[in-house]
């Protein structure tokens, strides 16, 4: 059912429209895919550029899509999935991809299914992006109209259809398998590995997901080439990433920069540091899920490997800032409920740990907390490792707090010892 949508959101803008992004160059890529190469031949470009999947788990998207049956052989009919499903506090890079120029996305999808010799793809939509979902569908008319999509693309051989799916609105849907739970019309709960998706995925056929900043960097791989795109990277690894800064700095928003762009340049330099009368203590550099880094780490280049060598994870490279005007042990408190009531329940580790974890948190925020509790808090963070659930959310979800009794152990202990929480008085 439509939403009701505020006036500003009713605004239709030229500037989005197909004229607007051919003008630009739009679909050229897809032409130059389409007559020029082979599928394989774009799946060795992307795998060559060191596009690394930018949903967050920093996966060679080329990589990924090798594994995907080819020939007449492969089962049919094959999946692609744009997953914008982005529901993690903190993270809206694909919101503006989606917003702001649809067509390229669109591009993306149609390339990279081609890619992979995909039938159908479907855009996996988080489901109060209600902006995304109406420029979205107008973008797909158009394209459809075009002769951008449907039966034998631009007079080729090749035929794909695109379809929207609003998500259900859980956090676990955006998770790759279930995801495809979640289409399915199942209850969206993860599903084991192997088999893996390129082998028996949506409905059991081969599929492919897919982040949608990921594949909104395929057409220009195509069009520009390989060595141009690693050129624009600082960096290894491929490309520009979408940064995001939020939190009490000057300029909070987000910027497309070369890959391996650094913290301080990001949260100095484009977000100008921090507000006036507030000072900066720490930040998770790639969203709710991620490990804390402070002052010493502004260095740090914002790549997947300077990240984890720094002891956290660039994610989806949306950074959240935390100030002295906000108590670490609220702050990760109130990421341990999203993750406890985000829980999917379907293993006991998460199901029965994160409530746990929030339940210590909030009574050492309110003032009863003993200091035992540290080292519960501390044993609970080692029984939700990675490898001991079923899925990575309760792993990320315990990333914070592990950081946070780290770094900011002083302040865990000041509450438990004033038996109120200081940033209250
Ligand atoms: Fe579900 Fe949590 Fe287990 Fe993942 S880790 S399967 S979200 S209960």
């Amino acid at each position: 059912m439509e939403r009701p949508l505020t006036s500003q959101f009713k605004k239709d803008n030229a500037w989005l429209g197909l004229k607007a992004y051919e003008a630009r160059g739009g679909y050229r890529a897809l032409r130059k895919a389409l007559k020029e190469l082979a599928p394989s031949e774009i799946t060795e470009m992307v795998k060559d550029s060191n596009l690394l999947g930018r949903g967050g788990a920093g996966v060679s998207t080329g990589f990924k899509w090798s594994f995907m049956p080819m020939g007449e052989n492969a089962r049919r009919p094959k999946y692609l999935i744009c997953n914008t499903d982005e529901k993690e506090p903190g993270s809206f890079k694909d919101r503006v991809l989606m917003e702001g120029d649809p067509h390229q996305l669109i591009e993306g999808i149609i390339i990279s299914a081609y890619a992979v010799q995909a039938d159908y793809a479907f855009l996996f939509l988080r489901d109060h992006y209600d902006l995304s979902r109406i420029r979205l569908r107008k973008a797909l008319v158009e394209a459809y109209e075009a002769g951008y999509l449907g039966k034998n693309i631009m007079r080729s051989d090749y035929s794909l259809e695109v379809h929207i799916h609003v998500s259900t609105g859980r956090y676990i849907c955006g998770e790759e398998t279930g995801l495809l739970n979640s289409l399915e019309g199942k209850r969206a709960i993860p599903r084991a590995k192997p088999p893996f998706p390129q082998i028996c995925g949506l409905f059991g056929k081969p599929t492919v997901v897919n982040n949608a900043e990921t594949l909104a960097n395929v057409p220009h791989i195509v069009e520009r080439g390989v060595d141009w795109y690693k050129g624009l990277s600082r960096s290894d690894e491929g490309g520009t990433k979408i940064y995001g800064v939020s939190g009490r700095v000057k300029n909070p928003g987000w910027w497309e920069l070369p890959m391996g762009t650094t913290l301080d340049e990001i949260v100095n330099g484009y977000a100008g540091g921090m507000k006036e009368g507030v000072k900066f203590r720490g930040l998770l550099p790639g969203g709710a899920s991620t490990d804390f880094l402070i002052e010493k780490h502004f260095g740090v280049k914002m790549d997947f490997a300077s990240v984890k060598k720094a002891g956290s994870r660039l994610g989806t490279g949306t950074i959240i800032v935390m100030d002295d005007r906000t108590c670490p042990v609220g702050f990760v408190l109130n990421l341990m409920h999203f993750f406890a009531i985000e829980s999917c329940g379907w293993c006991t580790p998460c199901r029965e740990g994160l409530p746990w974890i929030e339940h210590i948190l909030s009574s050492i925020e309110e003032g009863s907390g003993e200091e035992e509790d540290l080292a519960i808090l501390e044993q609970q963070v080692k029984l939700l490792a990675p490898g001991h659930t079923f899925c990575a959310l309760a792993p990320g979800a315990v990333e914070p707090l592990q950081s946070a009794l780290a770094y900011f152990r002083d302040d865990f202990r000041t509450h438990i010892k004033k038996k109120r929480c200081p940033w209250r008085e």
